[in-house]
């Protein structure tokens, strides 16, 4: 069945919970995009503008606010860029999993999806040393066969679908003992991508927006779901927020969460061990929606 999530109850003294997630994309998310891109030096320049410059100065900003995030990760990125992953993991960031070249999932087989998931994880695991417990669809693009595929790993949680601001249990089925994987629901509007993505021929809007402006959504929606007990999931990328003004524009975001009382800022694997402990009903995997 589907239902509502239910409340949660956050530890002692903790009103709501806030996550930074970057998405570590990079070259990657381009040569899925568009293959022939591999060539173009200049697009390629625009996307390691994230490991080489926006990276040195987000890691900075979390050092200097004393706060840990999560690193989502494509498994391509990591065997480019072994160095910078494991420095992040040795600055006891968490990292997580995002495809192996940013794939999207649409009209993929489950077998297909599958192969995916482990090549990003064995790219991960060979570089880091260590199993990640957090997925993050690249491109938020999911099928019905993910849950459970993400299980049949070991995953603890996912970090992909939007249906409500809190963390809830999402059941393989009805029976007392299914398997269930948390979910750290997200939302477009909580997104660097949408304010700042734009690369000619490639993707984006063709609209870059001012860092003000993304300051002042991303500030109404923390307020309000501070207000509400939930969870704000915020989702950057190192090569879009990692700029000078937008890199300025987060470091008031983080601020702004620091000075909000009872507010959590940790990084999603702690959320969802958390989640894990209260033993909520969980929701039944949704089935497809068919309109018949
Ligand atoms: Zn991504």
């Amino acid at each position: 069945m589907t239902r509502p999530a239910e409340p949660v109850a956050w530890p002692a003294g903790i009103q709501a919970a806030a996550t930074l997630g970057f998405d570590m994309d990079a070259e990657s998310v381009v040569l899925t995009v568009q293959p022939s891109s591999a060539s173009r030096l200049s697009v390629m320049s625009h996307q390691a503008y994230g490991p080489l410059t926006g990276m040195p100065r987000i890691l900075a900003l979390l050092a200097r606010r004393g706060v840990r995030a999560t690193f989502f990760c494509p498994g391509f990125t990591a065997e480019r860029y072994p160095d910078l992953l494991r420095r992040v993991r040795d600055e006891g960031h968490e990292i997580a999993h995002h495809g192996y070249l940013h794939e999207s999932v649409a009209g993929m087989s489950a077998e297909q999806e599958a192969a995916m998931i482990d090549r990003g994880l064995e790219a991960l695991e060979k570089v880091t040393g260590e199993r990640p417990v957090g997925y993050r669809a690249p491109m938020w693009e999911t099928t019905y066969a993910t849950p459970g595929l993400l299980l049949d790993r070991g995953f603890l949680y996912d970090s992909s679908l939007m249906d409500g601001e809190l963390p809830y249990e999402l059941a393989e089925g009805e029976q007392d003992d299914a398997r269930s994987l948390v979910e750290i629901p997200v939302h477009w509007a909580l997104d660097d991508w949408e304010q700042y993505a734009y690369l000619p021929e490639v993707f984006g809007s063709g609209l870059i927006e001012d860092p003000e402006k993304a300051l002042s959504m991303w500030s109404a929606d923390l307020a309000a779901i501070h207000e509400d007990g939930g969870c704000f999931a915020l989702t950057n990328h190192p090569f879009l927020s990692g700029r000078p003004a937008r890199i300025r524009a987060l470091d008031r975001l983080v601020a702004q969460m620091q000075e909000l009382p009872g507010l959590w800022l940790a990084p999603a694997e702690d959320i969802a061990h958390h989640v894990r402990s209260l033993e909520l009903a969980p929701r039944v995997f949704p089935q497809p929606v068919v309109n018949d």
